[in-house]
């Protein structure tokens, strides 16, 4: 695909995407009921740029009566879950009938061991949004993790065999269907199971690419910034210097 093709991306060519495989034959369900032999097609999306953008994806599924998993990262430097903003956007994910998962950065060189980090982020993120958080996807996952069938911290993972290689994945990396669009999948074709991963930043306002999409974000964020320095930092100015 070229990049116009991800200038395509769109809550409405979203709305398109599901509309054409429920019209297959396809029902949208959640990891925990997957059959891999089934027309089933599991909704998941990573939040790795912001929750604002999350929220309309979600209102926007549950418009059209689709339930799907929203995993959040805890430690990343774009958005923070623990904000008045970040905690109302959990809520209202959640309010829409979407299940919360980890979004996990494995990389993070911490102190405390991997899977004791795991667990404690998983109750901190479960204490924000109010609602339980019982799997985890990995943030740009380390090829161990890649079919892998281990859980951590007792938490199933996105990446495991029977979500990831005994069924079908199609993901939207970098903001485009770079390794082949949904429809054209072999899993669609034979009708079966489906892991279909979007990440919301690249559906939310239409016509744009990938770079148009993180400009804007980057001024809007900016925008934010500014707004909380002006109501949250009182600068003095020195005279006489
Ligand atoms: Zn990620």
């Amino acid at each position: 695909m070229s990049a116009d093709d991800a200038r395509k991306f769109s809550l409405d060519t979203y709305r398109n995407l599901l509309a054409e495989l429920t019209g297959q034959g396809y029902q949208v369900v959640g990891f925990d009921a997957v059959d891999p032999a089934s027309r089933h097609l599991v909704l998941r999306h990573d939040v790795d740029i912001s929750l604002t953008l999350a929220v309309e994806l979600a209102e926007a599924e549950h418009a059209l009566g689709y339930a799907s998993h929203y995993f959040v990262l805890v430690t990343c430097e774009q958005y923070n879950p623990a904000t008045q903003a970040g905690r109302d956007a959990l809520q209202r994910i959640v309010s829409l009938g979407h299940q919360i998962g980890l979004h996990f950065d494995a990389a993070l060189e911490c102190v405390e061991p991997l899977e004791e980090r795991a667990a404690s982020e998983a109750r901190y993120l479960s204490a924000l949004a109010g609602a339980p958080v019982s799997m985890l996807s990995f943030h740009r996952p380390a090829q161990k993790w890649i079919d892998n069938p281990a859980s951590l911290a007792g938490l199933p993972h996105t990446y495991q065999p029977k979500y990831f290689s005994n069924i079908g994945y199609c993901s939207d990396s970098r903001g485009g269907w770079w390794r082949g669009a949904p429809l054209a999948h072999d899993a669609v074709k034979s009708g079966t199971a489906l892991q279909l991963l979007t990440h919301p930043a690249w559906w939310i306002d239409a016509h744009r690419s990938p770079a148009e999409r993180l400009a804007d974000y980057l001024e809007r964020r900016q925008q934010e910034l500014t707004r909380d320095l002006n109501a949250n930092v009182v600068i003095t100015h020195e005279k006489g210097k």
